[in-house]
């Protein structure tokens, strides 16, 4: 037998298809962007928006390059879906060597191996050690939408409950669910009826102990709705869109004993902050929550479309046969992404590298807070870092939301070759949500161009 050597224990490193730097050689939007973009104001509803229209060629890394040849740091991750960063190649492979062998066949006709493990390895690393299922669909409105119907199966209970500064989608229950109406409900009512608002955790704002803060919320479900009519309480263990707002300590945990002891399924929608983006596999182990069920999608399967549900056994099995499913949920080609997805977080100890970020990026965002008295309060886990912005010198005392400095911040950035989210009920909230595949070197890079938009507002 020939014995092998390593050199070395560690993973090699990752081979990029694209440099990993920013650059700029057109104005932005650029000519061929431009062209584009004209073809789709004739062809594309009007209710589809895009936050910046440049045209993508190419994605690798952190990387994205636009049609006009420029380059862009990636600190959105199409909004966290491609956290093990743009076209990995262990991603790549398994969708290409997938989609040879078969592409459909539809699971709840003929089924498939690659369902069956992608279920296993969610029963693995979500939270809990108890008995699990799984069911997947296609998106993370689906797996609110499936949320819901078993919650309410399991419970043969009515309603609903979320939290302020909440979003769980477009669709015609879950635009019901959201916070905010506009853009996402306006208009587009009657409203799906049932559905509880409850005061959340923002320590910035409220100030509140996680118990005072559980207690409030508490009291609300039991005054508003009644805790025997209540199916599910569905939350989003560090807010999405309203902000990346960080929970204070116990709020979670609090939440949920009351929930087991009064029979309502709690719910985890870890659709943005799940999938080792915070540098645990679920955001709610931050918190000590382990929930009943657990939503995942976004960054699942590597930009591949895919969700699901997870979650207690006993509930996940309350629905008859049939009573689940749709023709594309646990699609193949995504499942097989999904397992190198999976794979590639313990390959490649993302876990650790969702950790560097949030060094590297808090940090540099403490450098400007110093510097600039607008940044009211720096949040987040892992690569799920925000800054609050408010109006100078009020970030101690009112907090007033500076929406303003966020728009300009954000269309600097993107002048110059940077991508940043903006989020918040209060549109005043940058949010960074990069692969894990950002460098330290990238995110140097990109703060210093934040800096200097700051500088020029
Ligand atoms: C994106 C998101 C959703 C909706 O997911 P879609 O795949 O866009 O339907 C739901 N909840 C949270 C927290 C999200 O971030």
């Amino acid at each position: 037998m020939t014995e092998t050597i390593n050199a070395s224990a560690a993973p090699a490193a990752p081979v990029y298809t694209v440099t990993q730097e920013r650059r700029i050689v057109t104005s932005i939007p650029g000519p061929k962007s431009q062209e584009l973009h004209k073809r789709r104001l004739a062809s594309v509803s009007g209710g589809v928006s895009s936050m910046l229209p440049v045209y993508v060629a190419k994605a690798n890394g952190a990387i994205i390059v636009d049609v006009d040849d420029n380059q862009f740091i990636d600190l959105g991750a199409g909004i966290g879906v491609t956290t093990i960063g743009h076209t990995e190649s262990s991603v790549v492979d398994a969708v290409v060597g997938q989609a040879g062998e078969f592409i459909h066949t539809l699971f709840t006709i003929t089924p498939y191996e690659e369902y069956v493990r992608v279920a296993e390895l969610l029963a693995e690393h979500t939270p809990g050690t108890f008995a699990k299922k799984s069911v997947l669909i296609n998106s993370g409105a689906e797996a609110v939408e499936n949320g819901v119907k078993i919650a309410r199966k399991h419970t043969g209970r009515r309603a609903v409950a979320v939290l302020d500064h909440a979003y769980h989608g477009r669709t015609v229950l879950t635009m019901a669910m959201n916070y905010k109406a506009m853009p996402y409900a306006t208009g587009f009512g009657p409203l799906a009826s049932d559905v509880y608002h409850a005061p959340s955790s923002y320590p910035y704002h409220d100030g509140l102990s996680g118990a005072d803060a559980a207690k409030r919320t508490i009291t609300y479900l039991e005054k508003a709705v009644g805790a025997t009519d209540l199916a599910c309480l569905v939350v989003e263990p560090i807010q999405g869109e309203g902000g990346f707002m960080v929970p204070a300590d116990g709020f979670l945990p609090a939440l949920q004993a009351w929930c087991t002891a009064n029979g309502v399924v709690m719910i985890a929608d870890e659709i943005q902050s799940g999938m080792a983006r915070t540098g645990a596999y679920y955001a709610a182990e931050h918190f000590g929550w382990v929930p009943d069920l657990v939503l995942t999608a976004k960054g699942i399967a590597g930009g591949m479309p895919l969700a699901a549900v997870t979650g207690r056994a006993e509930i996940m099995d309350s629905s008859q046969p049939g009573g689940l499913g749709g023709t594309f949920g646990g699609n193949p080609v995504a499942c097989a992404a999904a397992i190198a997805v999976f794979d590639a977080i313990e390959k490649n100890n993302l876990l650790a590298e969702g950790k560097r970020i949030e060094a590297t990026l808090t940090a540099g965002l403490e450098v400007l807070q110093r510097k600039y008295d607008i940044i009211g309060e720096i949040r987040g886990r892992g690569a799920m870092i925000a800054i609050e912005l408010v109006q100078p010198g009020t970030g101690n005392t009112t907090k007033e939301p500076n929406a303003a400095a966020v728009s300009a911040i954000s269309a600097y950035a993107a002048q110059h070759g940077v991508l940043l989210l903006t989020a918040g009920t209060y549109g005043n909230v940058l949010r960074f949500l990069p692969s894990l595949a950002v460098t330290d070197a990238l995110l140097a890079d990109a703060l210093s161009v934040i800096d200097d938009a700051i500088a020029a507002l």
